[in-house]
């Protein structure tokens, strides 16, 4: 079954946008975020119309409605996800889900001279709270490195890292290289080990079916806004036995049973994690952005339209004079992700001169300056391809590539 890709596009009004030049928009930031399709705002936008209200404790119409919306959605999120509501814990961001494992969990259960493993190919959000944690507790960080010609993590080393560790934390999928990383093995090494496993998936949820209970995984973070859903809303999926180990994070309104002026009791299971007014037009947004995969997408297929495009363009791209493509997007189980170079035109230029022709890429570090050092860059520019992309759009890509190298390279 091939992807119905004019069905799709058709669903997502920004694609047919014209840029300010004239020029015709294509998309290829997706993994930074990903567009809506037109059911998603809608609901949105219904929910600010008719039923808006804040949720949970009141007793009027609005209220219910708003409150059935807001849990019925995680039902139908954590179900997308091969879990059970109990198990998720609405977060602000993918960001926010990894600082809650760190607060809300490492804060509770380690101490001086644990030791938490994490890797070089992570994003910001999958180190630096465990830096900070590690400042204010005295844990020890270690962390695995990538293998620089394969451009998968070093597995081996890993194995060394993670002797006595309590806690490893892994990307799914590396937003730089889109490489797929064997987090399957990993929770098996971690477990071994005793210790508990935190996987980052804002890559790897808008690419692969997650089936978290199955997986195994204690922690799993994910964005929405990466896969159709809206921005400011994620989660953290959590196993029975992490969740029975966390205390709460962010403290204040709606997570408590009773305050007195000595003490607070705080709910518990993942009431204990939400704190202050819920997000609801989020949660809905998200909600329909999960209905609507499951009718549009099958995973699988999917991943085979996204990496043949990403394939065949890294292909192409190696080909232009002086680009050098990073990783291997032409790996069958790569993610869509191209990142590149050239080697006189510099990153930021090439970032405008691609605009230009309305190509939308992204140009940085992509918040992961631990791996542009070890792969001895600065930045680099970015294609990410998702469910909308076509080979048409990136023959137009490589084309536009070649006629700016040719022009100023
Ligand atoms: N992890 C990875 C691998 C990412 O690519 C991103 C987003 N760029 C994040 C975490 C953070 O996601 P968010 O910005 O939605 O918090």
């Amino acid at each position: 079954m091939a992807l119905d890709v004019d069905s799709i596009r058709s669903q997502f009004p920004i694609l047919q946008r014209t840029l300010p030049n004239g020029k015709k928009l294509v998309y290829f930031d997706n993994a930074a975020t990903s567009q809506k399709p037109l059911a998603v705002i809608d609901a949105m936008s219904d929910f600010y119309k008719n039923y808006h209200a804040n949720a949970h404790r009141a007793n009027h119409t609005l209220a219910d409605e708003s409150t059935a919306a807001l849990e019925g959605a995680r039902d139908r999120i954590s179900k997308f996800f091969g879990t059970t509501e109990g198990q998720m814990i609405y977060t602000g961001s993918a960001t926010e889900a990894m600082n809650l494992v760190a607060y809300g969990w490492a804060r509770y259960n380690l101490n001086e001279g644990d030791v938490v493993v994490t890797t070089e190919m992570e994003h910001h959000a999958n180190i630096v709270p465990w830096q900070e944690l590690s400042k204010e507790r005295g844990i020890e960080l270690r962390y695995v490195p990538v293998d620089t010609e394969k451009f998968t993590l070093d597995y081996d080393a890993m194995e060394v890292a993670i002797q006595g560790a309590s806690l490893v934390c892994v990307g799914h999928v590396s937003n730089v290289l889109g490489v797929r990383n064997d987090i399957e093995r990993v929770i098996k090494m971690a477990h071994s080990q005793g210790a508990r496993v935190a996987i980052d998936s804002a890559q790897g949820a808008p690419h692969e079916k997650i089936f978290f209970d199955d997986l195994g995984a204690d922690f799993l973070s994910v964005a929405a806004h990466k896969m159709a859903g809206p921005t400011g809303i994620g989660c953290l999926l959590v196993s029975e036995a992490a969740l029975s180990e966390m205390g709460p994070f962010l403290t204040g309104g709606s997570i408590v049973k009773r305050v007195t002026l000595e003490d607070t009791l705080f709910q518990e299971g993942y009431a204990m994690f939400e704190t202050g007014t819920p997000r609801m037009a989020e949660a809905i947004g998200w909600r329909v952005a999960v209905d609507w995969l499951e009718e549009n997408i099958d995973f699988d297929v999917a991943h085979e339209h996204v990496q043949s495009i990403a394939s065949w363009m890294a292909t192409r791209m190696r080909e232009i004079p002086g680009i050098t493509v990073f990783g291997f997007p032409e790996r069958k189980e790569a993610i869509g992700v191209v990142s590149f170079l050239h080697d006189t035109i510099q990153a930021q230029d090439l970032g405008y001169l691609l605009d230009a022709g309305g190509f939308a890429v992204r140009t940085g570090h992509h918040c992961a300056q631990p791996l542009m050092e070890a792969m001895g860059v600065g930045s680099t520019n970015r294609a990410s391809v998702w469910i909308y992309n076509t080979m048409e759009e990136a023959e137009a890509f490589v084309s536009h590539l070649e006629s700016i190298v040719s022009r100023f390279g």
